[in-house]
This record gives structure tokens, sequence and C-alpha cells, in this order.
């Protein structure tokens, strides 16, 4: 399939509003001024065959202009400079050595050419940087919503049922992967099929049934639909770079100019950024991670590194480590003086000092279910230790026969 259709087919499938496609590279319109190009080169005497261009391509604040340079020889040189003159073009011509002299010359539609990729790619960046501010501004106001419905400090709140939303979503790694081998961001098209994914998971555990807030579901609503929008938006972005790639490649091709090694690097110069590489998942996603999934704090980032279980009553020995009271005494009580995690000696001087009392406070304040199981099994494991041999807590004290 032709590249302009595929192009027109990608945008319509993806659903892209009008308002995109008018902003997106015009593949198509940009190809007939490659013939153009090709005509002028005939036009002025410098037809390709047999002849071999340098390229550049030099930039005044906006305005671009490409530059040609080639040999002529005495024959030749005749006949296009009356022609150069005639058609009002600025060019130089130095004498060589012998036989000939190198032309320079900046072409009329070749200038036009660039100058008007480069334009639609200017209109493209601000456009990408508008979609990019949108979408930030939704992830903040989010922030704002889930903040005070997900907050313990809301009577009635959803920071549960969020929290597991979250963790499902963070499982999902949607936008980034850890786990293969290929670490890092994901295929346009995978992550689709993991957001979707997500999607289907959160019904199947029908979590959102759960939810108490009236603003919550809302709020799940918004969230879906901002990520399939962020995907929306990489995948218009790469199109339209791709759609560089191409025109260039297309262009070399028919002109034998070689723009393919030049242009991107006055692009990324030119805009400060490799704006034909898509920023949207970098940018907007490192927003999401920072102001709203960080909201609802996750218990992985709150366990003891000995039980596995919420490291409550935190210890901070003082080589910075964490674990809870539990696996603390059990540490002391082997006589163990190496913190498990760096080695330096600090656990056997630990004592009732090093109780980190915030964290404590935080704790409770955030994970009141996880600490509340926790303090049980810890009593059952007290009772255990004093009493175990006599009676088990677990089963009943009296067994009728
Ligand atoms: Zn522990
Ligand atoms: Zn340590």
């Amino acid at each position: 399939m032709k590249f302009a259709k595929l192009l027109q087919q990608i945008l319509q499938e993806d659903g892209v509003p009008p308002e995109w496609v008018e902003k997106a590279i015009q593949y198509k319109a940009l190809k007939k001024r490659i013939n153009r190009v090709v005509e002028e080169l005939e036009n002025v005497g410098l037809k390709r065959e047999n002849m071999s261009f340098t390229y550049e391509i030099e930039q005044i604040q906006h305005q671009l202009r490409p530059q040609l340079t080639t040999d002529v020889s005495q024959e030749l040189e005749q006949v296009v400079i009356s022609r150069l003159n005639d058609m009002d073009y600025s060019f130089s011509v130095v004498q060589k050595e012998g036989d000939g002299s190198v032309l320079t010359v900046s072409l009329h539609e070749d200038t036009l050419f660039f100058q008007t990729l480069y334009e639609e790619l200017e209109e493209l960046k601000r456009f990408g940087e508008e979609q990019e501010h949108e979408l930030v501004n939704t992830v903040e106001n989010l922030a704002t919503v889930i903040g005070k419905v997900g907050s313990p400090n809301t009577r009635k709140n959803d920071m549960y049922v969020w929290r597991e939303i979250f963790q499902m979503y963070i499982e999902s790694e949607v936008f980034f992967s850890t786990r293969e081998r290929s670490s890092g961001r994901v295929d346009v098209a995978v992550s689709r099929k993991r957001l979707s994914d997500f999607v289907a998971h959160v019904n199947e555990t029908k979590v959102l049934k759960r939810l108490r807030q009236r603003n919550s579901l809302a709020a799940f609503a918004t969230f879906k639909e901002m990520n399939f929008l962020i995907i929306k938006v990489a995948n218009y972005q790469a199109i339209n770079s791709m759609a560089v790639q191409k025109i260039l490649k297309k262009f070399d091709k028919q002109t034998t100019l070689n723009s393919l090694k030049l242009f991107p690097d006055v692009v990324k110069k030119s805009f400060e950024a490799n704006i034909l590489n898509s920023t949207v998942y970098k940018d907007v996603c490192a927003v999401i991670g920072e102001r709203l999934l960080s909201i609802v704090p996750q218990l992985d980032d709150y366990t003891c590194p000995i039980c596995c279980t919420v490291a409550f009553k935190p210890i901070r020995l003082d080589c910075g480590h964490l674990f809870c009271v539990r696996c603390l005494v059990k540490l002391q009580r082997k006589e163990e003086d190496k913190c498990p995690l760096c080695r330096q000696q600090v656990v056997l001087h630990a004592d009732e000092r090093n109780l980190d009392v915030a964290q404590m406070a935080y704790l409770k304040l955030y994970f009141p279910q996880e600490v509340k199981q926790k303090q049980r099994e810890d009593e059952k494991e007290i009772f255990k230790e004093q009493y175990g041999h006599i009676v088990d807590p677990d089963k009943p004290t009296c067994t009728i026969v």
C-alpha cells in the first residue's frame, strides 16, 4: 500500500479528530512539491544523471535555505548560468583550476519544499505541546479529586479501592516495561492492548462496585479516557515522524540530493528537542507517576524486607534501614548484629529509641487494615512463644470428647 494511503487509513482508524488530520504532515502535498523540485533541476539544466551534489541546509531564524554545490563543466556552465540568470536565481560560480567550475545555488522549489515541511513541523510541535499540556492538566485535576476521595481523612473514603486500581494499573505496565528483556517504552499497539486488559481486569474484579464516593466513578472514567488519549497522541506523533522520514527518503531518491542526513539535525537544533521522537509517553507518564499514583501509597513500599508484611512497628536502624519490630527482636535473640541489608553492625544496640514514630503514625493512617492484621499476628506469636508448649492459640482450648 502506498504510504499516503496508509497514513490516511491510520489516521481514520484511530478515530483522529479532524483538527489533528489537518495538522498532520501533508504528505501528499509534499510529494507534489518534490515533483516540482525535480522539474526545477531539469529546467535550470542541472539534470540529475551523472551529476553529484553536495547539499547544505542553512537556517536563519525560522527560514531555511538549502544550498547545493556541484561541479559543472565549461560547456554546461554557460547553459546553466544563463538559465539561472533568466530565472532570477542567486548563485555563485568559482572557477576551478583547469576545466570547469564549482556552482553553488539556492533553488526556489527546493527552498519551498523544506520551508513547508519545517513550518508543518513547527505547527505540529506547538500542537503536541498543547496536547501534552491538556493531558498534564487532566492528571492534575484527577490528582485533586482522587486526593480527596482517596484520603484517609475523608469519611467513607475510597483509599483501599483506589490502591487496588492503581496497583492493577502499575502491574499492567501500559507504557513502560520493566519485566521483559527489552525493558523501556513499549510499542503503541502493545500499550493499547495492555490498557484494554487493565480495564477488563478492573471490571472482572468488580472493584468499582466497592467505590463509595460519588466522584470516584467519574474519576475512574476520566483516568481510563486519559490513558487512551495518551496512546492516541503518541500514535499520532509516531505517524507524523514516520511521514517525515518517508518524505525525505522520497525526496532524496527523486532528486539525488541528500536531505535525510541533514534535515533531522536541522530540526533537532532548531527546536532544541528531537520532535521527531514522540515525547508524550515519557512526559505525561512521569507526571502520572509523580502526581497521581503516589497519592495512594502502595504497600510494597512499606513492607519489612524480612517478613514482607507491613513494617509495623517500624524500627529504623542507625544505618537507615527499616524493619518491623518482630523481625528485629528475632535478630537480636539470635545475637545477629549485622543489618541484613548493608551488613553494618547496628542491630544489637537498637532499642525503643529507634522506633520511627512518624512512620508508625503514617502506616496507621494509610494502612489501617494491614496494621491491625499485623498486630493480631504479633500478639499470636507472642502468645505462642509464651504458652506454645501448653496450648496452641489457633486451636480451641477445650475439646468435647
Ligand atoms: Zn518483619
Ligand atoms: Zn542497613
